[in-house]
């Protein structure tokens, strides 16, 4: 199954992706967690790519596309994907079709969760996430047992740099402009499926499941 989770920051692309990763048997590929992985290790292209995740916009196609074609090289994606956050500008969904024909493949299914501006704020200055397993958590809507600790392994739990202040305004105003063309990109390829995403997770989750289920 070849699966790309789209929507605004804050959607609920990441959570989705863990019900998604427990449930089928394929690669969960995020590029911002790999763009944060580059940042925490110091590496060239982590410098490089904090400078614009921190003011709010997209990292660069050229290297962004770079990273994702060579992980979908690997041998786990024989069976499928399920790409999180890439692709985000029409730039990138055009290389992302022409790396998938060199494999033989095509996307299958691009799941777009809908979200309302008023509510992606909330949840995005609200999230918080472990520094070891990366598990999501909201301080609101789905706060661990304990304050500060991750439920599943017990490390501390941390705020984005970018989930705060302007930044998040920022991000919005690149989502709208860079990333919602890519709805009517994937309605002309016949291979778009809204999701409405307001709802708890296991709600979403059952829609996005339905889709899954008729691929
Ligand atoms: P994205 O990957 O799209 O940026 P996340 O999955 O990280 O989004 O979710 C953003 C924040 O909203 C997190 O704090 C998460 O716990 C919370 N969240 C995710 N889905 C829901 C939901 N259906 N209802 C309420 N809060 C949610
Ligand atoms: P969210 O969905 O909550 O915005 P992500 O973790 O997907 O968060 O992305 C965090 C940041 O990483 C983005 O604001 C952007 O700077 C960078 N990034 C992630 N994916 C891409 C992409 N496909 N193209 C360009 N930049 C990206
Ligand atoms: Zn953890």
């Amino acid at each position: 199954m070849n699966i790309i989770l789209m929507g605004p920051p804050g959607a609920g692309k990441g959570t989705q992706a863990d019900l998604i990763k427990a449930n089928y048997p394929i690669p969960h590929i995020s590029t911002g967690d790999m763009f944060r992985d580059a940042v925490s290790n110091g590496t060239e292209m982590g410098i490089e790519a904090k400078k614009y995740m921190d003011s709010g916009r997209l990292v660069p196609d050229e290297v962004t596309i770079g990273i994702v074609q060579d992980r979908l090289n690997a041998q786990d994606c024989n069976q499928g994907f399920l790409l999180d956050g890439f692709p985000r500008t029409v730039k990138q969904a055009e290389a992302l079709d022409q790396v998938l024909a060199q494999l033989g493949k095509r996307v299958e299914a691009a799941i777009n969760i809908d979200v309302p501006e008023d509510i992606l704020v909330e949840r995005m200055t609200g999230r918080i996430s472990c520094k070891d397993c990366k598990t999501v958590y909201h301080l609101k809507f789905n706060a661990p047992a304990k304050e500060g600790v991750c439920d599943k392994c017990g490390g501390e739990l941390v705020q984005r740099s970018d989930d705060q202040g302007e930044t998040v305004k920022k991000r919005l105003e690149v989502y709208a402009e860079q990333t919602n063309p890519l709805i009517e990109y994937y309605q002309k390829q016949g291979n778009f499926y809204g999701i409405d995403g307001n709802r708890s997770s296991q709600e979403v989750f059952k829609d996005i499941e339905k889709v899954m289920g008729s691929l």
